[in-house]
């Protein structure tokens, strides 16, 4: 079974020997919590129509992977999306991750291993955080801001880029009687082009998919896919794809005996702790413009790292 306890929802999934996903559950939680993570793992059970005692191992990933009950082992976010996401679309180059409170885009090889990532995990610009104040200022759910947006046009400038203003922001234009799919449909834009700025950091790469819960919106997809000048592709469960690859490397290690066990991704979490350790994020950190360099974005995997995460 693979475990993803992230920032605002808990994912569970489970694969057969032959690496298979069959069955899966993504439970909405308030805050990282336990309660949330085990009814996510016994959905998953209750969908695979199996129980915890045909589990041979776990593994987690996510912000809240040390909380995870019954952990084997766990792996950071970049390594399992990669994974994940190589086998929902086999042969992708490119995989952006947009969660709940961060954002990545990882290269990945033909084995869904990581070349190279960078990570945006100090600033709300670019994270589903965004989407989700979004929808709070226009009293719509997240579920149907990406529609919403379909409808407007991107042709409002939206100047802060920074989560806590942007609220005010989208406020003062709808006093300024500007239409919420025209606010929408801008909001996205401006959020594809971070999006944009985090791939330059890695190099595009196709073909490309979208994971994390922000894949699910369409507004966004066609954005980033806009900004990037090539398509994304369309992802069944966009939102499972860390625990899914979570879910791959448990079934490795079990089959280390026969197989080979799972690679440990130790670089990769070293270069995720450089980034979180960069300082506590804070509004002066940012000037709102769409260039500005955001402390803690993730720089490019130095070489003599790279080699050690497979
Ligand atoms: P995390 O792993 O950090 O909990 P997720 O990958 O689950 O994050 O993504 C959560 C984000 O996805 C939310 O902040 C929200 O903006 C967005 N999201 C979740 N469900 C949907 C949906 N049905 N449509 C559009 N966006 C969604």
């Amino acid at each position: 079974m693979g475990v993803d306890l992230g920032s605002t929802t808990a994912k569970a999934a489970v694969v057969d020997e032959s690496g298979a996903l069959v069955g899966s559950s993504v439970v909405q939680m308030g805050a990282v919590s336990r309660e949330a993570v085990a009814r996510a793992m016994d959905g998953a059970l209750a969908a695979a129509g199996v129980s915890q005692a045909d589990i041979r191992r776990t593994i987690s990933t996510g912000y809240g992977r040390k909380l995870v009950p019954g952990t084997d082992r766990t792996f950071t976010e970049i390594t399992c999306h990669a994974r994940g996401a190589a086998a929902l679309h086999p042969g992708v180059r490119l995989v952006i991750d947009i969660g709940g409170q961060d954002s990545k885009a990882i290269i990945v090889d033909d084995d869904g291993l990581v070349e190279r990532f960078a990570m945006n995990d100090r600033c709300a610009s670019g994270t589903g955080r965004f989407f989700d104040v979004l929808a709070r200022a226009l009293e719509v759910d997240v579920s149907a801001v990406g529609e919403l947006a379909l409808a407007g046009s991107e042709t409002l400038e939206v100047s802060s880029m920074c989560a806590t203003f942007a609220e005010t922001e989208v406020i003062s234009l709808l006093a300024q009687g500007r239409e919420r799919a025209d606010i929408a449909a801008s909001v996205h834009k401006a959020v594809a082009a971070r999006t944009l700025g985090l791939v330059a950091q890695v190099g595009k790469a196709t073909p490309t998919v979208m994971t994390g819960g922000v894949a699910k919106n369409p507004a966004a997809r066609l954005h980033v896919s806009r900004a990037l000048g090539h398509p994304v592709e369309i992802l069944d469960q966009p939102q499972i794809a860390g625990a899914y690859g979570a879910g791959l490397l448990a079934r490795d290690d079990y089959a280390g005996g026969s197989g080979s066990p799972a690679p440990s991704d130790a670089a990769t979490e070293e270069q995720v702790q450089v980034s979180l350790s960069a300082g506590t994020p804070h509004c002066q950190d940012c000037d709102g413009s769409p260039g500005h360099p955001h402390p803690g974005t993730g720089e490019p995997v130095p070489l003599e790292l790279q080699r050690n995460i497979r």
